[in-house]
Parts: structure tokens; sequence; C-alpha cells
């Protein structure tokens, strides 16, 4: 559904993603992970069309990413970027409501009845009915990061790129979100593309991986085929143990203090 195809772009003269093939499969759940810097989130701006590749090709759904109209992207992708400003006191639902501008034609900037509909259907999906009358900025950190979840299904997208949503929550909260993609995820075949820094979170939720190294892919496939422990230490120069979860099979990585 989404191809990257030799793909390279950066900023003005400075490339920073190098030669970047992959395929994004509908109802894959994909983490994008790699050291700072690495690029992570200049190919989800690549993806997403905010900055244009200098080399190579990226296809949406069979047609050629520069040839989609931002109205008609933002029908299909929804991004949750790192750091949402939500300093001003906006109520949930106006916030999740803005997820249903790409769909608002010549009314005047109203929404519709099935506008509202589908924002309260986003609330509920992300269990979060019960603050439609609060402010945003008033909320906690877990609670903020749910509605803005649902502002960006009220988009009603086929993809949901992700960036590195959990960052600032603590495990519990960051669990939460996770299990909520993951169910999203298995109910509706929404396809998630996540980037995040936690290795054994991507391991533990993500079906495939793509690991990032100096703006090059350095190895993508299951967890088990990119998190060996060589890998990991020469994309992140840290000595790490990598060992099987034995309740879920998957790699579990545990860092060796220097
Ligand atoms: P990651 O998300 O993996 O931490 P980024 O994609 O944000 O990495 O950044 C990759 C490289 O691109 C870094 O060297 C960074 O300094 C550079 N970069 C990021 N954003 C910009 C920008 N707006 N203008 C110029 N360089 C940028
Ligand atoms: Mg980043």
């Amino acid at each position: 559904m989404l191809h990257f195809l030799d793909v390279t772009s950066g900023y003005g003269h400075k490339e920073v993603l190098k030669d970047v093939k992959f395929s994004i499969d509908p109802k894959d759940f994909i983490g994008i992970i790699g050291p700072n810097g690495s690029g992570k989130s200049t190919l989800l701006r690549t993806a997403t069309k905010i900055i244009k590749p200098s080399k190579g090709e990226i296809y949406l759904e069979r047609k050629r990413l520069d040839k989609i109209s931002l109205k008609e992207l933002s029908r299909s992708v929804a991004v949750v970027p790192q750091d949402t400003i939500t300093t001003f006191p906006f109520k949930v639902m106006d916030m999740v409501l803005m997820g249903r501008i790409p769909y608002i034609e010549n009314r005047l900037g109203l929404e519709s009845k099935e506008d509202i509909r589908i924002a309260y259907e986003s609330l509920k999906s992300v269990d979060a009915m019960d603050l439609e009358d609060r402010y945003v900025d008033e909320l906690s950190g877990g609670e903020r990061q749910r509605v803005i979840i649902a502002k960006a299904l009220a988009q009603k997208p086929k993809i949901l790129f992700l960036d590195e949503p959990t960052t600032h929550l603590d495990i519990a909260h960051q669990v939460e979100i996770f299990s909520l993609l993951k169910k999203l995820n298995a109910e509706t075949g929404l396809t998630i593309v996540t980037i995040l820094h936690d290795l054994n979170l991507a391991s533990e939720y993500c079906d495939k991986l793509i690991l990032l190294s100096e703006g090059r892919i350095k190895k993508q496939g299951v967890p088990s085929q990119v998190l060996d422990y060589e890998t990991i230490e020469e994309a992140y120069k840290t000595c790490v143990i990598v060992k099987e979860n034995p309740l879920t099979s998957r790699p579990h990585i545990f860092l060796v203090k220097k």
C-alpha cells in the first residue's frame, strides 16, 4: 500500500535518508527504530509529503505521492506528531473534530452530523468518552495522547503514522497506548507505522521493524531478524545482551553497564 523505491531525501542540500527501500502492506504494524538523528522523523515527513524526495519514488496505493493532493492524502494518511502543542485551551471534542477538516467542503467550516458521529466514534475507540468536555491543556500525558490519536482517527485514515507516541509517558501508559494501537490494528485493519525508541516495546508490539542507521536501512524484517545483538551494537554503539522473552518468544534487550 505504501512503497518507497530507493528514496533519498533531506533538507536543502543535506541528504538525510539515503536510498531507502521498503514496502508497507495493508494491516501491517511497523516499528521504525534507530539512534537519534538516524532519519526516522525525516522518513515520516517524506512519507507524508512534508518534504520531497530528491531521488527515488514513493507510491501510495499505486498512485505516485507527488500526484496526490494534500487534501486527498489527509483522507488516507493521518499523523500523530512527536510533540503536539496543546497549550491552547481547546475542548477535547473540538480538537477531535479538527480531524474532520479534510472532509469539510464549502460548508463555511461547519461540521455535519456525520462529522460529529465520527468524532464520537473516534473518542470511543480510544476509550476517552469521559474526556469529551475537558480542555486538552488540562489533561494528563496519557489522556492527551489518546485524544490526539482520536483526532487522527477522525480523519478515517488507512495508515496511521506516529512519531514516538509514548516518549513522555510512564511504563503503564506506554503499554496502554501500544495495546490500544494493537487493538485498532487487529479490529479495524488500520495500518500502523510508528517510530519508537524503546526497543523492547518495538519487539513486543510490532510485527515488522525497520532499523535506520545514518539515513540508511540497516535491517528490516520481523523483530527476531532485526534485533540481534550485533546489529544493535553496531547501530547504537552500545553493548547489549539479547534473550528471548519466555512468554512471547520475542527478543528482549538488556543493557550492559559500562
Ligand atoms: P531522528 O528522528 O531519527 O532522530 P531526524 O530525521 O529528525 O532523526 O534527523 C535526521 C537528521 O536530519 C539530523 O542530522 C537532523 O539534524 C537533520 N534535520 C532534521 N530536521 C531538519 C531540518 N528541519 N532542517 C535541517 N536538518 C534537519
Ligand atoms: Mg525524530
